[in-house]
């Protein structure tokens, strides 16, 4: 499984040795050590429902969707920063999204749910699920990918 998961990354700068994939696999999970009641505890019912059960907010009901201050974008669960305003981008999609996350601060999964081959992307620092990455769509961006990430994910800072 490890392997498989491995492969399926979509990283060209990433070696593909196995002890770089056990690292990959065990550091989400490492570094999120709290338990599923301790993340209720901190997290609202809905940002649990998607950071920490994979869920998704209905399109167009995010503040952040439209947003477009200078600031940071860090995950709602850790405080990472993962997202800086000058990469976000309208893409009439419905939630955020942004070109390009700040260096090491998302993870990437394949993910075969709902029929479908999506790349998921995670905070790095506590693994929790952000949305997801979709490329070529031929954005005028200087990445041509498009980060689309739940606003309930995120917390916004003004500097
Ligand atoms: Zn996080």
């Amino acid at each position: 499984m490890l392997s498989r998961r491995v492969f399926l990354l979509r990283r060209p700068l990433l070696s593909f040795s196995p002890r770089f994939a056990q690292r990959l696999h065990t550091t989400p999970l490492k570094m999120s050590n709290k338990s599923e009641s301790e993340w209720r505890a901190i997290l609202t019912p809905e940002q649990f429902r998607v950071l920490r059960q994979k869920g998704t907010e209905a399109p167009g009901t995010s503040a952040y969707n439209k947003h477009y201050e200078k600031g940071v974008y860090h995950c709602a669960g850790c405080d990472a920063p993962l997202y800086t305003s000058d990469t976000k981008f309208n893409s009439g999609c419905g939630w955020p999204a942004f070109f390009d996350a700040i260096p090491g601060a998302v993870v990437r999964h394949e993910d075969n749910t709902l029929g479908m081959k999506r790349i998921e992307i995670c905070c790095a620092k506590c693994g929790g699920h952000l949305g997801h990455v979709f490329q070529g769509e031929g954005f005028d961006t200087p990445t041509d990918e498009r980060h689309c990430v739940n606003g309930v994910s995120m917390r916004f800072h003004d500097k």
